[in-house]
């Protein structure tokens, strides 16, 4: 290809990869290694499904490590830091190989094969991304489930999954403080119908262990019986599944999420060049868990694949102290950087002179998902690390970005409040909540939809649940099919959108549709609100009114009700004047810490439940208890 492809608009670029599609993704597939070539790009012949380079062979373990040897095989591949146990731990691709080799082979001699499922139930370190790979690399089916969660979220996802192994390890640790896991893992087994053949245990000598004989293994003794371990990549079918892995859980039960293989990767593969811009032999560092999509695709396949070290980090933000992240884009010249808003946040909390502190100069770009980035918080990073600041916005359904800036193909600014434009890709529409039509003027407030067939990376369906898959997330509009985010945005003048919240978090005052987004975005501009929470409650007169939960940045100013008040009124105004008095909430109320989910979302519906009085509902997946009883405290 020419410079006439390199000079090309985004514009081009995207309507390239909707309208000549076949041609467009046949490129993107040579950024990743074939077995055979694959013989149909496409396969959107029974929508809603789309099947991505059918009769293609490929490995994703091949892609993120194997094809790496020949031209880096000593550059640093997986960077484990910890500074809960005080661990830090660099493997080379030669290194990674041999460790995922040793782990395949264990894995094989407990009986798991292709196509099996393993549940990889573990704290962040090496070994479960040598975990990942090994099932990748064996074809066995990887269902990562978040070491956080205990024993009755884990026991549902053990029966959903149904694992021949479980890989674990006896603990965790967060903050300092040990968590342990065997204790969890064996209540979740006997809580659940299936039960796994095998268990193999890391042994971190964190926590004691209670090993049950013949179901039990120690890794560490059953890897001794395989250090010079050669197994060979399963080649696997494109449309073969690698994983499945379960939704936050943010706006109900979680739903299984099942990944293809070759989609996946040229997914991945492309991304890393066209939106993170990260190049082979550079270090990426995602601050999420592997629990999470991001963890999979960006701290394990999406550098790996791109030649790049990725750092796994065990801890906490602002341990020991809050220059921790920026002390390692220091010491592993890191480039590229992916976090959360809420880890943000947090670290906005501590002394801004941290920043100051490291050369940041390898960093390019930092990219933040996983809710909605306000302008506060973004001009806060921005001014501090003086790197684009990159939102974006995607969904463990679609395994990669769906709106965001794609660098690497046309430089583009982001505005502030804006995950950006639809990527290559992707057919992103609005559509207006009751009729469903289609709309295509500018600042007009729907519900975020993608037109099939969805992308490579994008979900295959519901893990054993096709028709969940179909009628949870595809709706028919005349003419076609979409799939529904779930997601209320608009679309500006210039095509960036603006993610409004969820359509269940609209709140309907007086006849009057309101984003909580909106409104919280609103009160997050008043300097002494850290973070903030908005639901919709019943109401007699009004049918909703909003309710407001904030964090103050200085807690200690609010020390008496009038202090309070005084803020509450101040809030109160400041949504007056921005939104009109339409929009103010109710009430204002203060709380040290808001409910959310693991995964740093916040639980609208949970705080919804608990102002209504009614039962909060599944909550498996809420990181801290405390923060709903405050809420609950506040109305008893
Ligand atoms: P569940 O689907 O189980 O209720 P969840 O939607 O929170 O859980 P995820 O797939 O982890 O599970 O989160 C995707 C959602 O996160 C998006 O649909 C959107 O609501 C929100 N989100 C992600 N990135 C952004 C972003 N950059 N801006 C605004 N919202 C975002
Ligand atoms: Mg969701």
């Amino acid at each position: 290809m020419g410079s006439s492809a390199k000079s090309a608009s985004y514009a081009d670029f995207h309507r390239r990869s909707l309208e000549d599609r076949d041609a467009f993704w046949t490129e993107q597939a040579a950024l990743i290694d074939w077995h055979r070539p694959f013989d149909r790009v496409c396969n959107h012949d029974n929508p809603p499904f789309a099947r991505w380079f059918e009769g293609g062979l490929t490995n994703l373990c091949h892609n993120a490590v194997d094809r790496h040897l020949k031209d880096r095989a000593d550059q640093n591949a997986l960077i484990f830091v910890s500074t809960e146990t005080e661990q830090e731990r660099v493997y080379s691709f030669r290194e990674l190989h041999v460790e995922v080799q040793r782990m395949a082979a264990v894995l094989k001699a407990q009986g798991v094969g292709k196509g099996d499922r393993v549940l990889i139930y573990m704290p962040m370190i090496p070994e479960a991304a040598f975990a990942m790979l090994a099932c990748a690399r064996i074809g066995a089916i990887h269902s990562v489930v978040f070491g956080g969660f205990a024993s009755h979220s884990l026991a549902s996802r053990i029966e959903d999954a149904s694992p021949v192994a479980i890989v674990s390890a006896d603990a965790g640790s967060r903050g300092g403080k040990v968590v342990e896991y065997k204790p969890l893992l064996d209540e979740a087994i006997r809580l659940s119908s299936h039960k796994p053949s095998s268990v193999v245990l890391v042994n971190r000598g964190l926590a004691p262990m209670a090993m049950e004989a013949g179901r039990d293994h120690d890794y560490a003794s059953l890897r001794e019986q395989h250090l010079d371990a050669q197994v060979p990549c399963e080649w696997l079918e494109s449309t073969e599944i690698s994983y499945t892995i379960y939704t936050s859980g943010t706006t109900g039960r979680p739903k299984g999420v099942q990944r293809d293989v070759g989609g996946y990767a040229v997914a991945l593969a492309a991304s890393m060049k066209h939106i993170f811009m990260g190049q082979p032999g550079e270090t990426y560092f995602s601050t999420s868990d592997i629990g999470w999509v991001v963890g999979h695709s960006y701290i394990v396949y999406g550098p790996l694949i791109a030649g790049m070290a990725t750092i796994m980090y065990e801890g906490l933000p602002i341990r020991p102290d809050g220059g921790i992240w920026w002390s390692l884009i220091e010491k592993y010249k890191v480039s590229v950087m992916f976090s959360a808003p809420t880890a943000v946040r947090v670290l906005k909390k501590q002394d801004p002179a941290y920043l100051k502190k490291h050369d940041l100069s390898s960093l390019k770009a930092l990219f933040l998902a996983g809710e909605p980035l306000d302008e506060p918080t973004a001009r806060w990073i921005a001014d501090g690390l003086g790197v684009p600041i990159i939102d974006n916005y995607w969904q463990t359904e679609s395994g990669w970005p769906i709106l965001t800036i794609a660098n690497g193909v046309e430089r583009k600014d982001s505005k502030f409040g804006s995950p950006g434009i639809p990527m290559y890709g992707y057919s992103v529409k609005l559509l207006h909540e009751s009729t469903g039509e289609e709309l295509t003027g500018a600042d007009e407030k729907g519900v975020v939809v993608i037109e099939g067939p969805t992308p490579p990376g994008f979900m295959q369906t519901v893990w054993k649940d096709d028709a969940r898959f179909v009628n949870t997330y595809w709706k028919s509009i005349p003419g076609k099919l979409v799939y529904s985010t779930f997601d209320w945005g608009i679309r500006d003048k210039d095509g960036y959108f603006y993610i409004l919240g969820r359509t269940d978090d609209v709140i309907n005052v007086a006849g009057h549709r309101l984003g909580t987004r909106e409104i919280e975005e609103s009160i997050s501009s008043h300097p002494n609100v850290a973070e903030v929470a908005v639901v919709g409650v019943a109401d007699n007169l009004k049918g909703q009114v909003a309710m407001a939960f904030v964090v103050a940045k200085d807690s200690t100013t609010l020390g008496d009700a009038q202090a309070q008040l005084k803020l509450e009124g101040e809030i109160m105004k400041l949504v007056d004047s921005q939104l009109g008095a339409v929009a103010r909430p109710s009430r204002v109320r203060f709380v040290s810490v808001l409910p959310k989910t693991r995964s740093g979302k916040l639980l609208r519906r949970a705080i919804q439940a608990v102002c209504e009085g009614r039962d909060p509902g599944d909550l498996t997946t809420m990181d801290d208890p405390s923060a709903l009883q405050q809420i609950r405290d506040l109305f008893a």
